[in-house]
């Protein structure tokens, strides 16, 4: 029973975090007071009902129309609600896999572990969303990140502090030279401080193997964008979503990339 009743039940947590995540990255870059009001329709501006307003279900059942005018209901809120809820059960389903690509998080209870995995997720989710709506990586979200891995630190004496930053520190260090190299065009100060904390959370030698696929991604997400004439060579391309796939991707199968990648050295 549990194995069909927890995974319901992380599924739908991840729902109703997601749901959160769409108001916050919503609200929050356009300084709206998260807690003012219930949401309304942006078209209409009726107030949405509680029972119009339960996430990824109302979306359905409204046939992605809203209830008062009949526009349809930005895409965005199903997309995040079902993409939070996607990959809590996915990281909830991988744990072993991702507790083996991500060794440090072995030495902390699984419950802790898990939910700090989920914490992450939660936060990375704003940064995908915000960095590609507005270019800009919040400061506020990495600081949450970070303290989350340093308050990781006072529940095992055997992950030494030097051992767990080192890696971010150089992926970071790595960006921040990028950053002066192109004058502030390739790389942003926040995608600096996001490198230092994905780079810390996996460890070496994942951080290589992340750093080069967050490149990768974005390559190919360039040359798509450009084929498409969606952007064109003068554009800015926000850095940040690609670093947050590939931190997933890196999460589920690091340690095949760095036998992809790094075939000849031995870890
Ligand atoms: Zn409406």
């Amino acid at each position: 029973m549990d194995k069909i009743i927890l995974p319901i039940f992380i599924f739908l947590t991840g729902a109703i975090i997601g749901s959160f995540l769409e108001v916050f990255t919503y609200r929050y870059p356009r300084k709206i007071n998260l807690t003012k009001g219930r949401s309304f329709c942006i078209n209409c501006k009726t107030k949405i009902a509680w029972y119009d307003n339960i996430p990824l279900f109302s979306y359905l059942y409204l046939k992605g129309r809203c209830r008062n005018c009949k526009k349809a209901i930005p895409l965005r809120s199903p997309l995040i609600e079902a993409s939070t809820a996607s990959l809590f059960l996915l990281v909830f389903l991988s744990r072993a896999r991702i507790f083996s690509n991500v060794s440090w998080l072995n030495e902390f209870p699984t419950l802790f572990s898990v939910l700090l995995l989920l914490l992450t997720t939660s936060v990375l989710i704003a940064v995908f969303v915000i960095d590609l709506e507005h270019q800009i990586i919040l400061d506020e979200l990495v600081w949450i990140g970070l303290v989350a891995l340093l308050f990781t630190l006072f529940f095992s004496f055997r992950v030494s502090p030097f051992v767990l930053f080192l890696p971010g520190f150089l992926a970071g260090l790595f960006l921040l030279f990028l950053n002066i190299a192109t004058k502030g065009y390739g790389m942003g100060l926040g995608d600096v401080k996001l490198a230092l904390f994905l780079g810390s959370f996996l460890g070496f030698p994942t951080v290589v193997s992340f750093l080069f696929l967050s490149f990768v991604i974005g390559a190919l997400a360039g040359i798509v964008l450009l084929a498409t004439s969606q952007k064109d060579l003068k554009d800015k391309v926000a850095f940040g979503p690609f670093m947050v796939v590939s931190f997933f991707l890196c999460l589920f199968f690091g340690e095949g990339f760095n036998l992809i990648f790094f075939p000849f050295i031995n870890f």
